[in-house]
């Protein structure tokens, strides 16, 4: 089977965890652990957030300002796919060998191309980089950037979350995927880039790794997204007294919890909607489960299973 494996934000640093180097080497070791068992028997290109992550490099290139010229958030994204995609790899390298399976493992920088056109850039919703005071804020405005008060935590960088096209390097996924080597790739949801005259150019934006993922998928013609994340199963009612695990649903049943609101915005809502564009587009499969689960959810056992 080919699978496409789409790596939540807590795969590589928990909620409320400082990012060190030791804690991102022990989470990612552990991630790591969990998708031996479905490496072993499947082709695999595995994708990654990295919301944290880029958020730092963010704050370090702000603060860092006054000695090395700051890069743009594209440039900060292609960093951010490196730093995840080296410790995947070293620690995925490291399971393949204890466990004596030869399998090469790459990691790929990978551009995404979006519309320039796309009404995100319209309006810019995606929280990035550090809280600012008011006085700062002010200061960040006159030099273009988009500051929204973050829910009176304080003030915070906005960005664009346009939408997925295309994965430029798709084919070079593919190929590698069915050569049987393990693919690292459209980390954070991709490098955002546009066409200039006929030539490419990054923008400064976030694009969803749930949608990337699926984007992912079908291009290179997935059987299966599976999507890990912090919770085992995707639920109606989350969080509520009522609150119910969905086993299995269907394309229309997905459709309708949608719209019932039953899906966090930001957070489970891109999941579904991703996992539904997969499936209508050749996708065969999209399980939903946290990555202690993930075997278990591929042989049907664990999880939140979305069929057509
Ligand atoms: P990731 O980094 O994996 O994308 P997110 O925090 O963006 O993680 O999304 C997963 C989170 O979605 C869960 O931890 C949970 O808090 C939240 N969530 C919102 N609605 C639901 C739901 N209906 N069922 C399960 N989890 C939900
Ligand atoms: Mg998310």
């Amino acid at each position: 089977m080919k699978i496409v494996i789409a790596l939540g934000g807590n795969s590589i640093l928990k909620k409320g965890e400082r990012q060190s180097y030791s804690t991102l080497i022990k989470n990612i070791k552990s991630t790591c652990r969990n998708l031996v068992p479905i490496i072993m028997n499947n082709k695999v290109v595995i994708s990654h957030g990295n919301g944290p992550e880029i958020g730092y490099l963010a704050i370090q290139n702000e603060i860092a300002s006054v000695k090395v010229p700051k890069m743009p958030l594209d440039v900060l994204g292609a960093e951010s796919q490196a730093l995840i995609g080296y410790l995947l790899e070293e620690q995925l390298n490291n399971q393949l060998r204890e466990n004596k399976i030869k399998r090469l493992v790459a990691t790929l920088v990978t551009q995404v191309l979006v519309n320039k056109k796309d009404k995100a850039f319209r309006n810019p919703t995606k929280p990035i980089g550090p809280f600012y005071t008011k006085k700062e804020s002010e200061k960040l405005k006159k030099r273009g950037y988009i500051i929204i008060n973050d829910a009176g935590r304080g003030y915070r960088r906005v960005v664009a979350s346009p939408k997925p096209v295309k994965i430029i390097e798709k084919d070079i996924i593919k190929k590698l995927v069915e050569k049987n080597i393990i693919v690292i790739a459209c980390g954070g949801g991709g490098i955002p880039v546009v066409t200039a005259g006929g030539k490419l150019k990054g923008i400064e934006g976030v694009i969803d790794k749930d949608l990337a993922s699926s984007c992912l998928g079908k291009s290179i013609k997935a059987d299966v997204l599976l999507i890990l994340t912090g919770v085992p199963y995707a639920y109606l009612n989350y969080g509520k007294k009522n609150q119910k695990i969905i086993k299995k649903m269907n394309v229309k049943e997905a459709r309708k919890y949608l719209n019932d609101g039953h899906f966090g915005v930001g957070s489970m809502k891109p999941k579904i909607e991703a996992g539904i564009d997969f499936l209508l587009h050749g996708g065969k499969r999209v399980i939903i489960t946290e990555p202690r689960f993930c075997a278990d959810a591929l042989r049907g056992k664990k999880g939140t299973l979305i069929i057509r």
